[in-house]
């Protein structure tokens, strides 16, 4: 089973931005990506999930300069529909060249919109740089308050950065306070539909990243297309990243592989049992 897709080099890498890297999650990819892209006239916007009126709900918008590409930076693990704005993106902001992020199934409805563009008329041809990032699951938002409110004990709003990793859901404070809870809190929090996903690495996207595999404060980086082989070549050239061969670092492609195993050996079964009683057709995800 090949549950790391098809991909052209795979290395840990972060940005060398230090502007980028404050605020970010992990190693600062998909901004400094993006920052280089729209310097170099590659993309000319790009469909981001940015922040909103409420504290930790995203809500995409469209980002045309450096100052925009900013205020993104951060994993928000609940739902942000960017699909929606990446017509909007063509039209009233009227790019040419758009950039969008996504998590996996973000990622496979942008490549379909391209294939069968039902309702993206022109916007197909405009799609000029696609970023995955990994996903195990998100939740909707009020799930998200409980987890954090209820039983992490903290205000959403004095939340500095969550993360997901180590078989623990992290809430790290502004004044430092870091409350763990493990999975097995969080999970019926969870979005129904991500228990039928067999995509964890984003296996559509022109370049795909995510924490997983690499040491704290970088990011694993696969380059997948010729797009992402070019655009990834050419910010390299310029200096944007630094980089470690995966094999030389811990935990490495070992343990992406184990969670991307774990999640698609869960969710297929959680597919043949839903189609055994009728429900939905028993989907493989056709890059394994
Ligand atoms: S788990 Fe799958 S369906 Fe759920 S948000 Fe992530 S990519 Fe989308």
């Amino acid at each position: 089973m090949n549950v790391l897709g098809k991909y052209k080099s795979v290395v840990s890498a972060r940005s060398t931005d230090k502007e980028i890297l404050k605020a970010s999650q992990d190693g600062g990819i998909v901004t400094s990506l993006f920052a280089y892209a729209l310097e170099q006239g590659i993309i000319d916007g790009a469909v981001l999930a940015g922040p909103s009126s409420r504290p930790w709900q995203p809500q995409p918008f469209v980002a045309t300069t450096r100052a925009e590409l900013l205020k993104a930076r951060g994993t928000k693990y609940n739902i942000c529909p960017q699909i929606s704005m990446l017509k909007e993106a063509t039209r009233s902001y009227g790019l040419d060249k758009v950039g969008i992020v996504g998590v996996p199934c973000q990622i496979q409805a942008t490549r379909k919109a391209q294939l069968y563009p039902i309702g993206m008329r022109d916007v197909p041809d405009k799609i000029a740089l696609v970023v995955g990032i990994y996903c195990m699951e998100v939740f909707p938002y009020k799930g998200m308050q409980l987890i954090v409110e209820d039983h992490a004990g903290q205000k959403l709003q004095s939340v500095k950065k969550m993360e997901i990793g180590k078989g623990k859901f992290t809430v790290i404070t502004e004044r430092g306070n870091v409350t763990q809870l493990p999975l097995k809190v969080t999970h019926k929090y969870e979005q129904p539909g991500c228990h039928v996903c067999l995509d964890y690495v984003a296996n559509t996207a022109d370049v795909s990243t995510g924490s997983v595999g690499s040491p704290d404060g970088w990011s694993t980086v696969f380059v997948r297309s010729r797009i992402g082989e070019d655009v990834w070549g050419k910010a390299m050239a310029a200096g944007c990243f630094e980089t470690k061969p995966i094999d030389q670092v811990k935990p490495g492609l070992e343990m992406v592989t184990k969670l991307a195993t774990e999640k698609i050996t869960k969710n297929q079964k959680t597919v043949d049992e839903r189609a055994h009683f009728g429900v939905g057709k028993a989907l493989r995800n056709p890059y394994i």
